[in-house]
């Protein structure tokens, strides 16, 4: 049904005409019994994301939660004497984002030993620039202490960065960066030599080292190849005190707030970390968190006897993080059919990186996941990883979801039709990616006969699949509204399209991004819509995304961030700033 004035108004003139001035005495009473709210938003545009699709003008909130969503009238009942009353001026008003999937990275001063210095495409615009950057880091970093960054694009800097052009940055400081796919570290000639990287190092299983004409490797490291940089001769600064550590997840999660965001899944998370967050929101922050626990601490996890659901609607555990598979704007992902690239590696038919587990090693790792009452969250990007997947959650779930355990395939990348009849039928979540923005020149490797079958947002909402979404950030921004304006419009910043016939509506990726992230932490009887007794968490906007011009959704800002009913964020006031 559509909350409209008209509904509200037809019964009331009806009833006027028989009962006359009674019917006020009437209203005013049965009101009266009603709780009243202690804060109400009116004269808004509400997108609620129900099944239906309803729209209303006002929604009343009390004790953190939605007690009325209807026509400003009909809410505005249940205004007492300390009620709060918020005109938003015809404003949109969505649920709270909820990014299904992205890793909290802490913020720390650029002075500061622990930072990782973003060195994306919105921080660096080449090659020069990049070390430009990392060379002012070395000057006010100790000497021997490493240097960490984050977020480069080879195919914005022309290339991965070598160790000789990290050299230029700095040879008394190891230099260690991660590619914007998180799958590729480049490491300067001191990094690879404290690690005790040579000639003479062979490729580990499920990774590889890029190399010069000698054998010697470059300093690009590839997948698990990184790992062997991780080594006890690598100098390691103090840890971060407490309160530093504290402040700089504080600065993350005020930034994902200022997003939108009011719940997140960390993918890959620990007790120590979780801890922390406890605090943080102890002392006050709003930001609700779910976690899906590092694959390396499953036996920790058993051991606790932590089960899925474990915790609170503001700090909780749906299970277990794994990965099977590597990564797709890496161009590591493992394929049936061969990239379009055949350099990359050197080798031509390349498949990219097969996963470390084979498939009897996989159904015994979800077997016991499942077995331990816990979710799985499983990252694969190619068909080739997926399917393998897919066929772990057939064995363990005989006969087909006696339960729907709600496992889910994080990224889910490059699909055919028989994986996507797979997902529906043994009910497992799609968590797709949205970042053809930032990564779709990335995506030509993968020749555009597979772009009608990537990210395939629109296919999963059309058969039926469950579908969340997520910015893996910092793979992608933590940016609710710019990835919307990935999933309406399938183009890269550079203008690249990748499979239009993909695309979603700004009002379907809205859900996604609300109640598709709820219903992949077991929440979307808590939040995700804006109903009834949920959680009064919601966003107020700029303008309507459904009549925005899609190629400017990123543009629309955030006013408001509301979450259990206490105001979150708040854009800056630009009046009051001048003064
Ligand atoms: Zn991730």
């Amino acid at each position: 049904m559509k909350y409209t004035l008209s509904r509200l108004f037809v019964p009331l003139l009806t009833l006027r005409q028989c009962f006359g001035m009674c019917l006020v005495v009437l209203v005013l009473s049965k009101s009266s019994f009603a709780q009243k709210a202690d804060l109400i938003f009116t004269n808004a545009n509400i997108i609620t994301v129900t099944a239906q699709g309803e729209r209303a003008e006002a929604v009343a909130v009390a004790d953190g939660k939605i007690i009325r969503v209807g026509a400003d009238e009909q809410v505005l009942l249940l205004k007492g004497p300390k009620t709060k009353i918020i005109d938003v001026g015809g404003k949109t008003i969505v649920p709270g984002f909820n990014d299904a999937h992205l890793h909290p990275m802490p913020i720390y001063p650029f002075e500061s030993v622990h930072t990782n210095i973003d060195l994306s495409p919105s921080s660096v615009k080449n090659m020069d620039e990049l070390i430009a950057l990392l060379k002012k880091k070395a000057r006010v970093t100790p000497k021997g202490l490493p240097i960490h960054g984050f977020g480069y694009q080879d195919t914005k800097l022309g290339g991965h960065p070598t160790r000789q052009q990290l050299d230029k940055a700095s040879t008394e400081h190891p230099i260690i960066i991660r590619h914007s796919s998180g799958h590729i570290t480049a490491a300067n000639s001191l990094a690879l030599q404290l690690a005790g990287i040579t000639k003479n190092t062979t490729n580990p299983a499920g990774g590889a080292f890029d190399r010069e004409s000698d054998g010697t490797p470059n300093g690009v490291c590839r997948e698990s190849a990184a790992g062997l940089l991780r080594s006890d001769k690598m100098p390691r600064p103090q840890p971060p005190t407490e309160h530093e550590e504290e402040a700089a997840y504080q600065k993350c999660f005020e930034n994902y707030l200022a997003k939108g965001i009011t719940s997140i899944t960390e993918a890959g998370s620990s007790f120590p970390r979780m801890k922390t967050y406890e605090k943080l929101q102890a002392n006050g922050l709003l930001l609700r968190i779910n976690l899906l626990m590092s694959e390396s601490i499953l036996d920790q996890v058993i051991e606790k006897r932590v089960r899925q659901g474990y915790g609170n609607e503001h700090l909780r555990i749906s299970g277990i993080k794994t990965f099977h598979g590597n990564s797709l704007s890496g161009r590591t992902c493992w394929l049936n059919e061969p990239y379009d690239i055949v350099n990359e590696t050197g080798k031509k038919d390349y498949y990219g990186i097969p996963p470390k587990r084979n498939q009897k090693q996989l159904d015994s790792l979800f077997q016991k996941i499942q077995d331990n009452g816990l979710q799985i969250a499983c990252h694969s990007n190619g068909d080739r990883e997926i399917e393998m997947v897919l066929s772990a959650y057939e064995k363990i779930q005989q006969p087909r979801q006696p339960k729907n355990k709600r496992h889910r395939v994080e990224h889910c990348s490059i699909t055919n039709q028989s994986i996507l009849q797979r997902l529906k039928d043994d009910s497992v979540i799609a968590v797709f990616h949205s970042y053809i923005y930032e990564h779709g020149d990335k995506m030509i490797a993968y020749g555009s006969r597979r772009w009608p079958m990537m990210e395939p947002n629109r296919s999963g909402i059309d058969m039926g699949i469950a579908v969340a979404q997520h910015s893996d950030s910092p793979i992608s921004a933590a940016d609710p509204m710019l990835r919307i304006q990935s999933l309406a419009t399938r183009t890269s910043a550079e203008g690249i399209e990748i499979g239009l016939n993909q695309r979603i509506s700004a009002e379907d990726a809205i859900r996604l991004w609300t109640y598709g992230g709820a219903y992949a932490s077991f929440e979307e009887k808590i939040k995700g819509t804006i109903e009834e007794g949920k959680l009064a968490d919601f966003v107020v906007l700029s303008q309507d995304p459904t009549k925005a011009d899609i190629f400017k959704l990123k543009d629309i800002e955030v006013l408001q961030t509301i979450v259990g009913g206490k105001v979150a964020y708040e854009k800056p006031n630009t009046k009051d700033a001048k003064k």
